[in-house]
């Protein structure tokens, strides 16, 4: 059992799968999957869907939701089926590729004493495979939105017969920009259907996008993401920008580390991160949206079996990906979103395993610090480590002060105290007393 399994086993409920509804050959492919008890989410949501529901589900990757929604749906699609004539019955729309080829497996596994087809559909690779794999028949189609609406407006698929329809990761698809891919979607799906969404917060145009195609949804949560997060050993380490290279891999060597997953914010400096980690003899891989699928895939399945030591990713790519809970994420940048920080160490160790989340933190991002701090309602411990003290207090962006900067500050400052002393600056400094002695009174009026 991986320290992941331990997590969701600790989350269960006392039910157990048949008592949710389930069959026995559906039963069969969970029980060789070793999942002994539903989770959670699997149990508030199964029995809804089996009969019929629509779901808004707040649930992140990690809390078992793909078996939460497939489950019960292959169990509705298998007692309808029509024997020879297999068109598309139920469609999963996802942010992701990854996350596409993730859920694809599962359904594969749990369909596996069903007569039930599945294929999947996602952007970066020649299309010609999955139009065969359509061709042949299928009751199940996960998908991006793009590569999804591009072959269906090359007619080589119909979505007219849909009955189910998923929306997976949906904040992270609005995120990512696919609103309208998602409006264009739903117009061409039968309005007779039952929805599922899934989001792992809920903002204003979630709320929207789910009044809009739901109809009288059954909310479910997972465990509230906060409680996550208290599990978790959290720390900053202070230091410049210019020295974070040399701290994680020296953090990572000295600690004897093995799989870690390290977040930054941008492409670039992933990259850069990546190749500066294996010049120093750590083995490490990129994985972002300008990476090919097939440097994606080798990067993921590398860090699984061990021979990739750290995974170097942004938080798009990194969201939605199954990656089991890991003994170490380090944050090599702050997100500039509170909420992404919540989701990055989510990725650490939960319920009582020793999960550890490190963020690097140079002048520039104490902002950041001072966000997520509200958000978690809590301080995050500050450390300092020897050799990589941050030299500076000013924002490390700003630029070392010169002899000249420092005489032209002088001479302004001089120029502002003259003027101070003039009779145009005495009557602005009567000004700003009276403003004082006014908030004075207020303050003591209340
Ligand atoms: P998900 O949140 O759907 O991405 O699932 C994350 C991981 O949990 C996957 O590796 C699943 O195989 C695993 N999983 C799902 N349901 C259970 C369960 N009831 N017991 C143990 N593991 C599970």
């Amino acid at each position: 059992m991986n320290v992941f399994e331990k997590d969701i086993i600790s989350k269960q409920s006392f039910m157990t799968f048949k008592e949710l509804g389930l069959q026995d050959n559906i039963l069969k492919a969970v029980a060789e999957k070793g999942y002994t008890k539903p989770s959670l989410i699997q149990e508030k949501a199964i029995p809804q869907i089996l009969q019929g529901k629509d779901i808004l589900a707040s649930a992140q990757t990690g809390t078992g939701k793909t078996a939460g929604f497939t489950l019960p749906m292959l169990q509705k699609l298998e007692a309808t089926k029509h024997p020879k004539y297999r068109p598309i019955r139920a469609l999963i729309l996802t942010p992701t590729r990854e996350l596409a080829a993730q859920i694809y497996d599962n359904i594969l596994a749990y369909s596996k004493y069903l007569d039930i087809r599945t294929a999947v559909i996602f952007g970066g690779v020649k299309p010609a495979k999955q139009i065969s794999a359509i061709n042949r028949g299928i009751d199940i189609l996960v998908a991006t939105p793009g590569r999804l609406l591009d072959l269906e407006g090359q007619n080589k698929l119909s979505l007219k017969r849909v009955e189910f329809l998923v929306l997976d990761e949906a904040d992270r698809m609005l995120d990512m920009g696919f609103q309208r891919d998602i409006n264009k979607i739903l117009a061409l799906l039968p309005k007779n259907r039952q929805n599922l969404l899934f989001s792992a917060t809920f903002s204003k145009e979630i709320k929207k996008l789910a009044n809009g195609f739901l109809t009288n949804p059954i909310m479910v949560e997972s465990e509230p993401e906060n409680s996550t997060v208290d599990k978790i050993t959290q720390k900053i380490i202070r230091t410049d920008k210019s020295k974070k290279t040399d701290l994680i891999i020296k953090l990572i060597k000295d600690g004897d580390w093995q799989q870690v997953l390290v977040f930054t914010r941008t492409k670039h400096g992933a990259n850069r991160l990546v190749k500066k980690m294996i010049s120093k003899g750590v083995q490490a891989a990129a994985i972002h949206g300008n990476k090919s699928q097939g440097a994606r895939t080798k990067a993921l399945a590398g860090f699984k079996d061990g021979s990739v030591r750290v995974l170097v990713a942004t938080d798009i790519a990194a969201r939605g990906l199954d990656i089991p809970l890991l003994p170490h994420v380090i944050n090599f940048e702050l997100p500039n979103i509170a909420e992404d920080y919540v989701h990055r160490i989510g990725r650490t160790g939960r319920a009582g395993a020793n999960g550890e989340a490190i963020s690097l933190v140079s002048s520039d991002e104490l902002e950041y610090v001072r966000s997520i701090e509200k958000l978690l309602g809590d301080k995050l411990k500050m450390e300092i480590i020897q050799d990589f003290e941050p030299s500076k207090i000013t924002p490390d962006n700003e630029k070392p002060v010169t002899k000249d900067q420092r005489q032209a500050k002088q001479k302004q400052f001089r120029q502002r105290r003259d003027k101070r002393k003039s009779p145009q600056g005495k009557a602005t400094s009567n000004a700003s007393q009276k403003k004082r002695s006014y908030s004075k009174n207020r303050n003591t009026n209340r």
